[in-house]
C-alpha cells in the first residue's frame, strides 16, 4: 500500500504542536510495517533549518486560484533516519514567511489562499510524481479541502478515483473557518456551499469540508472521538460528526521512546528503568530540586505541571488547589510553561509568595521538560479536554504518577486508582471527573496519602512505566484502517464503473 501523508507541519521541519510530532513519526513506523509511505508539507523558511538535505526537483505545476494562476513547485528530502520521501510545495510569497500560520498574535490574512493552493498542489503532485496512492492521509483544516477535490472534480478520473481519504482531527478548536467569498479560491461549485457541506454560520469551513467528503475520519484517541459527536467539544461540528459515526474513530498518538525514555535520556541526573527506579527517581528528584532552588527534601511529594499555559489544560484548577493547598501537608510545586499573560502573572505571584514551595519557569525548555518529567512524583494534567495528550504518557514512563482529568485522551491512557485498581495492579494514575478545584485537591491529596506507602507507590510507578505507548502499536492501527478504507475505496471503483 502506498500511503500519502498531507501536513502543514511535520517534526523536523515546522513544528507548532503535536500534530507535527505525529506526522514526523508515524510515516517512519508504517515504512518498518512496509508499507510505502511519502509526507508532502508546505516549503516553509523552517525547513532549511531542519539539519536534513533539502534537493530541488523539476517538477513545477501552475493552480488556479480564484481568477489568477499561481506556479510553484517541489523540493525534496527525506524523514531522519529512514527513506521515507518527504516533498514541500514551494511557493515563496505564500510559505517563505517568519512563521507557519500567524505573527504576534494575529492569522495571516490569506491563510485561506495559502491552503487552497497547497490542496491543490498536493492533487497535482500525485500526477506529476507518478505516485500510485492508495491513501491519501489528510491532517487537520488545512488539509481539509484534498478529501473535497478527490470526492467532486477529480472523481472518476484516473489516477485519483482509487484513492481513498482519511481526514484526522488533531484539534477540534482549530477550524480553519474563512467568509464566504474564499468559497471563490477553491475553485469549487457553489452548490457545496451549504449547510450540508462546506458552508457554517455563513462562512467557508474547511475543518467541516474534510470530515464531510473523507472516506474516513479519525480523532488522536477513541474518548475524544465519541466526545466531540456532542456540545460543548463538539464546537458546533457536532452534528456533522454524528453524521458520520459509523466511519469516525480514535487513534492514541504515540511516543517517541528514543527521546522520551529515562533509560536512555541524556538531559537526566540518573538514568532508570522500573527495575532502578527506586534509586533513579530520587537522585534526578533532587537535582531537580536544586535547579529549581527548591528546598532538597525526600520525602515530601514533588507535584508539577508542563505545557501551554492556557485555559485548556485546566491551570485555573492548578493555580486554585496551589493557592489553597494547606500548610499543614507539605508538598512541593513545579510549573514549566508559557501562555497567557494572566497565568505568568498569577504564577509569578504565586512563587514570590511562597519560594520555599513553588518553583515556576515561564520559558519553553526541552531539556527542563525532560527533568520535571524524570523528577517530578506526580504530574498534574487536568485539561478541560485533550484530544490525545503527550505529556501524561511521558509522565508514566518516568514513573511520575499522573493526576488528570478524565476526558479524551487522558481518560483513555491513564488507569484510575481504587481499591481494587490497586489491588489487582492495573492502576496508573488518578482521575478527576468533575472538572473543579475541590475534584483535583482531593485526588492530589488521594495521591499524597499513597506516595507515604511506598511499596503501593512504587508499584504504581512501575505499572505506569511498564505501558506501551509507543508509535509501533499507533501505526498497526492506522495501517489496518488504511487497508479497510482503501478496499472499500476499491470496491466502490469497481461498483461506478458497471
Ligand atoms: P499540546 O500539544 O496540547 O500543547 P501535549 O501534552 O500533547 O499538549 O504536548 C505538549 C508538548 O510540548 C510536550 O512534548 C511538552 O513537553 C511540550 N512543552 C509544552 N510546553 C513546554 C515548555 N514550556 N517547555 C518545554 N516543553 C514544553
Amino acid at each position: 500500500m502506498h500511503i500519502l501523508m498531507a501536513t502543514s507541519e511535520a517534526v523536523p521541519f515546522a513544528k507548532t504542536g503535536g500534530l507535527a510530532d505525529v506526522c514526523g513519526a508515524l510515516p517512519v513506523e508504517l515504512r518498518r510495517l512496509g508499507h510505502q509511505v511519502s509526507l508532502i508539507m508546505p516549503a516553509y523558511r523552517h525547513i532549511h533549518a531542519s539539519g536534513q538535505r533539502i534537493h530541488p526537483t523539476d517538477v513545477r505545476f501552475s493552480i488556479p486560484i480564484g481568477n489568477k494562476t499561481v506556479t510553484g513547485g517541489l523540493l525534496q528530502s527525506t524523514l531522519p533516519d529512514s527513506d521515507v520521501p518527504v516533498y514541500f510545495v514551494s511557493q515563496d510569497e505564500y510559505f517563505d514567511r517568519a512563521e507557519l500560520y500567524r505573527e504576534d498574535g494575529v492569522d495571516y490574512i490569506d491563510n485561506s489562499e495559502r491552503f487552497v493552493f497547497f490542496c491543490r498542489a498536493v492533487i497535482e503532485a500525485i500526477e506529476l510524481l507518478d505516485l500510485e496512492v492508495d491513501v491519501l492521509h489528510a491532517n487537520d483544516w488545512p488539509t481539509g479541502l484534498i478529501p473535497a477535490y478527490l470526492k467532486t472534480e477529480y472523481a472518476g478520473v484516473p489516477p485519483y478515483e482509487q484513492i481513498a481519504s482519511l481526514l484526522t482531527i488533531h484539534n477540534l478548536a482549530y477550524q480553519g473557518q474563512f467568509w464566504h467569498w474564499d468559497m471563490l479560491l477553491t475553485g469549487l461549485d457553489w452548490k457545496y456551499f451549504n449547510w450540508h457541506q462546506m458552508e457554517f454560520y455563513g462562512n467557508l469551513n474547511l475543518m467541516k469540508t474534510g470530515i464531510v467528503f473523507a472516506d474516513a475520519i479519525t480523532t488522536v484517541s477513541p474518548q475524544y472521538a465519541e466526545e466531540i459527536q456532542s456540545a460543548p467539544l463538539g464546537c458546533g461540528l457536532e452534528g456533522v460528526l454524528q453524521s458520520r459515526r459509523d466511519v469516525l474513530s480514535g487513534v492514541i498518538n504515540g511516543v517517541d521512546y528514543r527521546v522520551w525514555d529515562p533509560s536512555v535520556d541524556s538531559h537526566i541526573a540518573a538514568q532508570f528503568s522500573p527495575e532502578t527506579v527506586g534509586e533513579g527517581k530520587p537522585a534526578c528528584k533532587t537535582a531537580l530540586q536544586q535547579t529549581l532552588g527548591l528546598p532538597t527534601v525526600a520525602d515530601v511529594p514533588l507535584i508539577g505541571f508542563i505545557g501551554r499555559l492556557a485555559d485548556q489544560k485546566g491551570l485555573d484548577l492548578i493555580v486554585g488547589m496551589i493557592h489553597h493547598w494547606p500548610a499543614s501537608q507539605p508538598a512541593q510545586f513545579a510549573l514549566l510553561g508559557t501562555g497567557d499573560p494572566h497565568y505568568h502573572e498569577t504564577l509569578t505571584r504565586l512563587a514570590a509568595e511562597q519560594p520555599e514551595r513553588i518553583a515556576v519557569r515561564l520559558e519553553f525548555s526541552n531539556a527542563l521538560a525532560h527533568q520535571m518529567e524524570a523528577g517530578l512524583d506526580m504530574f498534574l494534567m487536568p485539561s478541560r479536554y485533550e484530544p490525545c495528550g503527550l505529556n501524561q504518557l511521558y509522565s508514566l514512563r518516568y514513573g511520575t504518577v499522573p493526576i488528570v482529568h478524565a476526558t479524551g485522551g487522558l481518560l483513555d491512557t491513564v488507569t484510575n486508582s481504587t481499591e481494587e485498581t490497586l489491588a489487582d495492579g492495573t492502576a496508573t494514575g488518578f482521575q478527576i471527573f468533575d472538572y473543579s478545584v475541590n475534584a483535583l485537591d482531593e485526588a492530589t491529596q488521594r495521591a499524597c496519602a499513597l506516595y507515604h506507602q511506598p511499596s503501593r507507590w512504587r508499584a504504581l510507578m512501575e505499572t505506569g512505566m511498564k505501558q506501551d505507548w509507543s508509535w509501533a502499536r499507533s501505526a498497526a492501527q492506522y495501517a489496518s484502517l488504511y487497508e479497510r478504507i482503501a478496499a472499500r475505496r476499491r470496491q466502490q471503483t469497481i461498483g461506478s464503473r458497471r
